[in-house]
């Protein structure tokens, strides 16, 4: 148990109706006591609020009980009195002069540990939220024996305390930072368990492997084998699938997390701003901006569905007439390489696709998702739709989408939104049900499935078993780095640092 008992404010910086600071620690009661006018917090039922003041300079009662009945007794025949505060009794205004100072009339919630977010008794002061005023009461409570809590501590102490795995730690940060449904579901799931319960189940029948051919190396001598090597092997072919396709859910997770790339490329004239205006004009109030150095690397967001789509560079569009020979083809390129999915608009009355076609064949790649957009069909008699589509099956290897719209007569335009918005549900398809969205997460489950894969060769290459143990020890700690188990104050460090203060 940590001996410091920690404050800071849990509510954002500013002023808002209130405010809210968190104590936690073992003297938490004792320190909020000192600088709290009202119920004896020690004496109070876990889970309970309560009304008083703060106080700066507040001393101890030391006179005997029956002079502090008598007291008590006075100021409750005051406080009956309805036109009286409590705060304004004559027994109080002689107090303020003379010892000490309020600071703001406040609720208190106390509740007495196990049963807390750190596991350690915690406070929650609830004060009129002014910047100042939180300020103030801070600096009461470290004067009186709290510290101020370093970045992620409370949810470090959580961790620390055994309430949380640290994927559950890592969860509650992306539920704060969640910016759309998706986010907050999968945070969510998290926090309640999902991806720990996974990684423990293959953990623990890991764990009963290397017991057994750990045993085997205390019988080395005896050549016995415990451990049955075609078991093994369905083992390790069972925790590859789950491994891979929790390492597939990543893209899922990064599209919930980051939102999905799309560039709208096409020739000067196809209507690329049109259809980004039609596009963004519904979402005008939740439409962002996000800024970087130059124009150059300005998106914007469109949500449909819950998911985010980030348009990628979009500022040209906006600006130039000219794209493509503005920005020419190498800068089309790379603002392809960027994005998963590409959407690319050929207006229906230009008559020659051949440029267009080449242009495609150019950007394509694997797992480039390409959705060809037909712009301007008000423009042109319907039949020759499927003429100018066949032309581009004919020329194009890859798979695509093929969407006619006319933005200007808002034609299909939905139609658009719904492909893209089925990428990112395709993609959750894809995985069973929990959903990676953290790197690190990421990244050591991609270690685990590499050692998994060793043990597989070792045992198909016949290896020594001391070589075996090792390669199962080590996907052991890596599944073990994602709850926690395995880990180093470094990691610890840097991932809790990332937190705000008063979480
Ligand atoms: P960009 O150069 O690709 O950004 O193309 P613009 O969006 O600036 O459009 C070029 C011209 O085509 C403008 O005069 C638009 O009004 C017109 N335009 C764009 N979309 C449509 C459409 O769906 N139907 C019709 N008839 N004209 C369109």
């Amino acid at each position: 148990m940590n001996q410091d008992t920690i404050c800071a404010l849990a509510t954002a910086n500013g002023v808002g109706a209130i405010g809210i600071i968190r104590v936690s620690g073992e003297k938490s009661f004792e320190i909020v006591n000192k600088v709290f006018e009202g119920k004896n917090l020690e004496k109070t039922k876990s889970h309970t609020v309560h009304y008083g003041f703060i106080v700066d300079g507040k001393t101890r009662d030391v006179r005997p009980e029956t002079e502090r009945k008598e007291e008590r007794e006075k100021k409750q025949a005051l406080s009956e009195d309805a036109s009286t505060p409590l705060s304004m009794t004559a027994d109080n205004r002689q107090l303020a002069t003379d010892t000490k100072e309020i600071i703001d009339e406040v609720m208190v919630s106390v509740f007495h540990a196990p049963k807390t977010f750190t596991t350690e008794n915690s406070v929650e002061i609830s004060f009129h939220g002014s910047p100042h005023i939180g300020a103030k009461i801070l600096e009461v409570l470290i004067k009186n024996g709290a510290r101020m809590a370093k970045a992620g501590e409370f949810t470090m102490r959580a961790f620390m305390n055994g309430r949380i795995d640290l994927s559950q730690a890592e969860s509650i940060a992306d539920l704060i930072a969640a910016e759309n449904e998706a986010s907050r579901k999968v945070a969510l799931n998290q926090l309640k368990g999902g991806i720990s319960q996974e990684i423990s189940v293959l953990r623990g029948d890991l764990l009963n492997f290397t017991s057994l051919i750990e045993l085997e190396l205390d019988f080395a001598e005896e050549d016995v084998e415990f451990a049955d090597r075609t078991a093994l092997v369905a083992l390790i072919k069972r925790i590859q699938t789950k491994l891979k396709s929790l390492i597939d859910s990543f893209q899922y997770g990064n599209a919930i997390k980051n939102g999905t790339a799309v560039a709208i490329i096409g020739k000067p004239n196809a209507g690329k701003s049109t259809l980004l205006n039609t596009l963004l004009k519904e979402e005008r109030a939740i439409v962002s901006n996000i800024a970087g150095t130059t124009r150059d690397t300005i998106e914007e967001i469109l949500h449909i569905k819950g998911h985010a789509f980030r348009l990628i560079d979009t500022a040209g569009l906006r600006d130039t007439e000219d794209e493509i020979e503005a920005i020419g083809v190498q800068k089309a390129r790379e603002k392809v390489s960027q994005a998963e999915i590409l959407v690319y608009l050929a207006a229906a009355n230009s008559g020659d696709f051949t440029e267009d076609i080449r242009m495609i064949q150019s950007l394509v790649r694997e797992d480039l998702e390409l959705i060809i957009c037909l712009t301007k069909i008000d423009e042109v008699v319907p039949t020759t739709f499927d003429v100018i589509e066949n032309q581009f099956r004919d020329a194009l290897d890859t798979p695509f989408d093929f969407i006619k719209i006319s933005a200007i007569e808002n034609r299909n335009i939905q139609e658009l939104k719904n492909e893209l918005s089925s990428y990112v549900e395709n993609l959750k398809a894809q995985e069973g049900g929990v959903v990676i969205t953290n790197q690190r997460h990421y990244e050591a489950l991609q270690k685990s499935l590499y050692s998994v894969t060793q043990v597989e060769e070792a045992v198909s290459h016949n290896i020594t078993t001391e070589l075996l143990a090792y390669e199962l020890r080590n996907a052991l700690e890596h599944l073990g780095e994602i709850s926690g188990e395995f880990t180093n104050d470094e990691v610890l460090g840097n991932i809790f640092s990332k937190f705000c203060i008063g979480k």
